[in-house]
């Protein structure tokens, strides 16, 4: 009989340890909360942390060669269809803060400044709260990359909104409507029309609007012959519906099946009379009959995600001193597994002022801040007997979207 694996969280580290996980011939489903940190971010798809390799590439004097991916990261960005991962040079995005930055990969809907040289980057103006084309514009055209690949950005009256509430309504709902083929056919048409107003352009910057159930950017840009893309948002982009969208299909396709409900506990135990073997058992919130699996994976994200939690001990301590020391995190369910930040074991952090968060939070020079870094102490990926970890839920990892894929990966592979 196949083995049985059940992976616990649906962010981009439980797509990567199913997918895995199949193709060693496992039986695989999945459960899920609902929304981790893979939903909250904006689309770039990083190895590491962004402002790690651009201080590294200052200090170095020039940008550092991108690593490739590895086959089985590859073949599964390919197989999930929503990634752009160059083979050899970064991507550069523009943030809507007025950053251009380099990434490993992108959401395909992200306009990719890579390879632009001495072009005009049309910023169109659009009544919408979090868009200011102007000020993106100025900051952007001020941008080292930009001053040296010659990239100037020029905010233009296009009128890319439609409808008086796409002045209000969120960022996703914009992008659903580019779903449309009709409406992004009205788009292409106000683009090109802004295109030649300005008397050509190289490129064209939008908000996070291009699409909700797939990115919708590639179609505009064939349409009007020049890239046309998102600029990165910091949190809530519709990049990450677009990341379930294709997550959705991947796992029908290759038959996980994924249902939604909180775990709150995981315990290895033998369940049911007559199991064969040792099995673990998850224990989902408002169900009597645990489920089982030979193996449990732990993707259940950290403390963005929701995966970990912070909890420190005075918070039950109501008037009283609490009770004990304790270190201030606990995982969102209760599993035989222990608590570190990559460096060894929490020790207790807590004073009676609170949590010492000068040393606990706040990241200095390469070492990221606890907050980011606390997880699950484990062996490459195994937590216990029977449950391995993948993604942020891992104590110490980088947090990123191709780190969530590494770790997913050898998950999959060692259930
Ligand atoms: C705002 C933001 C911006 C980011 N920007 C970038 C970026 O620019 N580039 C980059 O590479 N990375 C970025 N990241 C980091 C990256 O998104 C994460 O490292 C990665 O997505 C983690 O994936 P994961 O699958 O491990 O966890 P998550 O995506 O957090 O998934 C965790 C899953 O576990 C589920 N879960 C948790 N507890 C339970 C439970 N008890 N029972 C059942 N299910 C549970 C959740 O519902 C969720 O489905 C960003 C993260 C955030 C939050």
């Amino acid at each position: 009989m196949a083995r049985s694996v059940l992976v616990i969280g649906a962010g981009v580290a439980g797509l990567a340890a199913a997918w895995s996980a199949r193709r060693r011939g496992a039986s695989v489903a999945m459960i899920s909360a609902g929304v981790g940190e893979t939903a909250l971010a904006g689309g770039a798809v990083d190895d590491l942390p962004w402002e790690q390799v651009e201080r590294a590439a200052r200090l170095l004097g020039g940008d550092l060669p991108a690593r490739d991916l590895a086959p089985a990261a590859r073949q599964l960005a390919t197989e999930l269809g929503l990634w752009d991962v160059p083979q050899a040079e970064a991507a550069r995005l523009a943030t809507v803060a007025g950053r251009i930055r380099p990434a490993r990969g992108r959401d395909r809907a992200l306009l990719d400044l890579g390879p632009l040289r001495r072009t005009r980057v049309l910023v169109p103006r659009a009544p919408r709260a979090a868009w200011d084309a102007d000020a993106l514009a100025e900051a952007l055209t001020d941008e080292p990359f930009a001053r040296a690949r010659g990239l100037r950005f020029l905010p233009v009256d296009a009128p890319v909104l439609r409808f008086d509430d796409e002045r209000r309504i969120a960022d996703g709902d914009l992008a659903a409507r580019h779903d449309d083929p009709a409406r992004l056919h009205w788009l292409a048409e106000r683009l090109r029309g802004a295109i030649e107003g300005a008397g050509g352009a190289g490129a064209i910057l939008l908000g996070p609007w291009l699409g909700a159930r797939a990115p919708r950017a590639e179609a505009l840009s064939a349409r009007l012959g020049v890239p046309v893309g998102e600029a990165l948002i910091g949190a809530g982009s519709p990049a990450g519906l677009r990341f379930e969208a294709a997550r959705d299909v991947l796992l029908d396709a290759i038959g996980v099946a994924r249902r939604h409900g909180r775990v709150r506990a995981v315990s290895e135990a033998r369940v049911g009379p007559g199991d064969a073997g040792e099995r673990v058992a998850v224990h989902v919130e408002g169900e009597d009959v645990p489920l089982a699996a030979d193996v449990v994976i732990l993707a259940i994200g950290g403390l963005a995600g929701g995966g970990i939690t912070y909890a420190p001990p005075e918070r039950g301590a109501g008037t009283d001193l609490p009770a004990r020391g304790a270190a201030p995190f606990a995982l969102s369910l209760a599993a035989p597994v222990a608590l570190g930040d990559g460096r060894g074991q929490l020790g207790v952090v807590s004073s009676m002022q609170g949590p010492e968060l000068d040393v606990t939070t706040w990241p200095r020079g390469e070492r990221p801040g606890a907050l980011e870094a606390v997880g699950i102490r484990c062996a490459g990926v195994r937590a216990a007997p029977g449950i391995l970890a993948a993604g942020a839920a891992i104590a110490g990892r980088a947090r990123t979207v191709l780190d969530a894929v590494t770790t997913g990966l050898r998950a999959g592979d060692e259930a």
